[in-house]
């Protein structure tokens, strides 16, 4: 479905960006990986979707870096003759209340969680409108949508990508340019796994015990979503079948926010 299209996904040398990555991927789609990590592990997941007959290349642009952003878009762009999809998936998290919480990281979290975001649109809309057409997928969270406790950098940050998407969305509402976001529940990642560690060591549970402990609390359906399922809903985003939803913060969380 996505041949001839391609794509940039940040963050997806892990989790759900990843997922993503492989998703789009396996419809066609060239794919700009981006991310840190082991560079052994880097070229392994290079190779793999490669192996799908796609073009894959990986930018290790940091996404606290505004130039960086942007370099990775041109590079892309170069690359592949064009950007069409564009996931802005890299995220950080860290919790302290917020009296307690370290400034440095509240402006790191601003800045990798919300401020890349504009950047990248910035860098990569005015190709998409020439086109007509361009999907801007946004990976908010349902902290995007609610919030949880000593999660103030995080949720702000996520309240603000969804603002964003809807901002985007309405702009380009008369084009073939479409801008969503997904907000995703617990997703069993490295981002959350440290949170569950955090959480067995705080209250000597075991990590089956914590894991249940932190679905029990939040997520009714007491199962984490995958990073598939959210690789399929992308996929989704990208087809004709979307060509209509604009705006939406579309949740994926085993009905958190439902509660
Ligand atoms: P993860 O830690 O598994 O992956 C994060 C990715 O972002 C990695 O590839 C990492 O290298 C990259 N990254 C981190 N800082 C970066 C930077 N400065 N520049 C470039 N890349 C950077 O996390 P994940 O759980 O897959 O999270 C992905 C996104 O999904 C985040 O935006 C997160 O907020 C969101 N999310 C996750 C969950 C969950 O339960 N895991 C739930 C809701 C939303």
């Amino acid at each position: 479905m996505l041949h001839n299209k391609s794509a940039i996904v940040t963050g997806s040398t892990s989790g759900i960006g990843l997922g993503i990555a492989r998703a789009l991927a396996a419809q066609g789609a060239n794919v700009m990986l981006n991310g840190f990590g082991d560079a052994a592990a880097i070229a392994g997941l290079i190779e793999e979707l490669r192996a799908l007959g796609v073009q894959v290349r990986h930018s290790a642009a940091d996404m606290s870096r505004p130039e960086q952003i942007a370099a990775m878009v041109a590079e892309a762009t170069q690359a592949f003759g064009a950007v069409d999809i564009l996931v802005n998936n890299a995220g950080i998290q860290h919790t302290a209340p917020v009296h307690e919480f370290p400034v440095d990281k509240w402006d790191q979290i601003m800045a990798i969680n919300l401020s890349s975001n504009f950047h990248a649109v910035r860098s990569a809309l005015p190709q998409m409108r020439e086109r007509g057409w361009g999907r801007i997928i946004n990976v908010a969270s349902v902290h995007g949508l609610v919030a949880s406790v000593n999660k103030a950098a995080y949720v702000a940050a996520k309240h603000g990508v969804i603002g964003l998407t809807k901002a985007v969305a309405l702009e380009n509402a008369r084009s073939g340019v479409t801008c969503n976001a997904i907000c995703p529940g617990w997703v069993l990642t490295p981002l959350v796994q440290k949170q569950i560690d955090d959480l067995a060591g705080r209250e000597g549970l075991t990590e089956q015990a914590a894991r249940a402990r932190l679905l029990g609390e939040k997520q009714p359906s007491l199962e984490f979503a995958t990073p598939e399922q959210i690789g399929a809903l992308a996929v989704f985003l990208c087809s004709a079948g979307a060509d209509q939803i604009r705006g939406a913060a579309l949740n994926m969380d085993g009905g958190w926010a439902a509660q």
